[in-house]
């Protein structure tokens, strides 16, 4: 099956090079084998042009919040594409840079020998910037794919001020964007094979060893952030979504109505880290919830933007996917379009207005950035839920809200607040440094809600919430327990 055309944007006028030796797809977002738009049109062009495929998969040391937690799942799926691609035709080129600059120049030396170069698309951060000054270095066509949701963002006609909005939007073109990226386009591949190319790379460009991925020498090396270390209990790659994803179906998916906002019932799906590094796409997650329905089409119901009724799936898997599809595509849609999205002055009028003009209200209670950062507060519920985020790199859903709005309550100003949770929260969440970072971090401050009353002091017209709220209607027994003071945070 093709590539929609929609989904594929020229990033130069460069021409194809038809001559030249190799399709160049260059893994920034995408970070997977299997479901992947990307790799699909990277594979459709090397068959069109008839000549081998080379994937390079980087990671650099230089980008913000670089972090051995970052560091670990990033090379565990990297581990991972190494041993899927070894059984292909397909040249596997991963790059874990070592020091600062040492990467510089590398992808336009393996542009220099491609027909095409195929890049795919993750809005927010600092991708897309650096494909677009990539574009203009290549001397080739750059092509971007976009597959990072079910909707295409290039058919997406503007941000959507409310989750309602874009629900809406959804239902009435989703019929439209039903394809799906190959399952597995790597089983009875037949391209050419490719050259070694590594024979004509200078030292600090060459491929990381297979063993080196998953070595912890090589991490301990790094010029990164090491306070900030790897998770245990979460390893990155497609094995490990697939099980997280599977283990969610079995187990998670039936509760997901009445206990996803338990934070002690693990009714969640735990899978925004793997979407957020690439190694699981949204089809993938799609299909195993249309398979579980024996869901097709013909059932959709009415597209007027209702939370329930238009998957014509069952409540639990609507409710996920309310989650999945409309909840993390208004942000993805949010950062496509605003080149403001990281930024606390592109929050909507009506927010920012309301914490004008509470922004100097009495603080009852202040604390500083490293005293948060250390769960060292009065709050009992705060500190857990910053201690889960520091050792486990997540914080559940519920309590991230409660966890954001206390942060405002606590600080000087809104942007100091803005600020605090932009460091704390991409500094340690493994599903950090997203576009749906910036939605959750905008969302405690006023994005994609509506005025609240009655208006209160700092908060405004702001929603509110607070700890005793969530200990009445929360079981916080076990997840206290677990997350406990029984050592500091960081
Ligand atoms: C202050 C704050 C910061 C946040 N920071 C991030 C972040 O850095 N990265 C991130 O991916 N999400 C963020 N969120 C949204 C939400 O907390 C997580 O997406 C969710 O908790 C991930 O857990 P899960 O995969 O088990 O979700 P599930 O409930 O299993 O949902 C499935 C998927 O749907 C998406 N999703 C679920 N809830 C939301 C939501 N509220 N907004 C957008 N997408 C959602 C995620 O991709 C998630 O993996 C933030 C929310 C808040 C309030």
């Amino acid at each position: 099956m093709r590539v929609p055309t929609v989904r594929v944007e020229k990033l130069n006028d460069q021409p194809i090079r038809p001559e030249r030796r190799y399709i160049l797809y260059w893994m920034v977002a995408a970070r997977r084998t299997r479901w992947s738009f990307g790799l699909d049109h990277a594979i459709q062009t090397a068959r069109r042009l008839a000549r081998p495929l080379v994937v390079f998969e980087p990671l650099r040391v230089d980008h913000p919040y670089a972090s051995a937690r970052f560091h670990r799942f990033v090379m565990d799926g990297m581990a991972h594409n190494q041993a899927a691609f070894a059984q292909s035709p397909v040249r596997y080129l991963p790059y874990v840079e070592r020091a600062p600059g040492d990467g510089r120049g590398l992808l336009e030396a393996l542009a220099a020998d491609a027909c095409v170069v195929v890049t795919d698309y993750q809005p927010g951060f600092f991708l897309s910037r650096m494909q677009r000054a990539a574009a203009t270095k290549v001397g080739a066509l750059l092509e971007r794919v976009d597959g990072i949701g079910m909707i295409p963002l290039a058919t997406t006609p503007r941000a959507f001020p409310t989750a309602h909005a874009y629900r809406r939007f959804m239902q009435q073109s989703l019929t439209q964007h039903l394809t799906t990226p190959t399952p597995d386009p790597l089983v009875g591949l037949d391209l050419p094979a490719a050259p070694d190319i590594a024979a004509s790379l200078r030292p600090a460009w060459l491929p990381t060893p297979a063993g080196a991925l998953t070595d912890d020498a090589l991490l301990a090396s790094l010029p990164i952030d090491h306070e900030v270390g790897p998770v245990a209990t979460l390893r990155g790659g497609h094995a490990q979504a697939r099980a997280a994803l599977d283990r969610f179906l079995t187990c998670g998916l039936e509760r997901y109505v009445d206990e996803r906002l338990d934070p002690g019932a693990d009714a969640q799906s735990g899978l925004s880290p793997y979407l957020h590094f690439g190694h699981v796409g949204v089809h993938e997650v799609f299909d195993a919830i249309a398979r579980r329905e024996q869901w097709s089409p013909s059932v959709l119901g009415p597209t007027k933007g209702a939370r329930e009724g238009f998957w014509g799936m069952s409540p639990e898997s609507e409710a996920f996917l309310d989650e999945l599809v409309t909840w993390r595509e208004v942000g993805h849609v949010y950062s496509h379009h605003r080149d403001d999205f990281d930024r606390y002055d592109g929050q909507p009028d009506w927010a920012r207005a309301t914490l004008e003009a509470h922004r100097t209200d009495a603080r009852a209670v202040r604390y500083d950035r490293d005293a948060l950062e250390r769960a060292e507060t009065h709050d009992e519920i705060w500190n857990a839920a910053q201690r889960q985020l520091v050792r486990d790199g997540r914080i559940h859903n519920a309590l991230r809200m409660l966890w954001g709005k206390k942060i405002l309550e606590w600080s000087d100003d809104p942007e100091q607040a803005w600020d605090r949770l932009v460091y704390l929260n991409n500094r340690w969440a493994l599903d950090g440094r997203d576009a749906n970072s910036w939605s959750g971090i905008g969302w405690v401050l006023g994005r994609f809600d509506r005025p609240w009353g009655p208006e209160r002091p700092i908060f405004g017209m702001i929603r509110y919430m607070s700890s005793d709220q969530a200990r009445r209607k929360m079981r916080l027994g076990a997840y206290l327990a677990r997350w406990g003071p029984t050592e500091s945070a960081v």
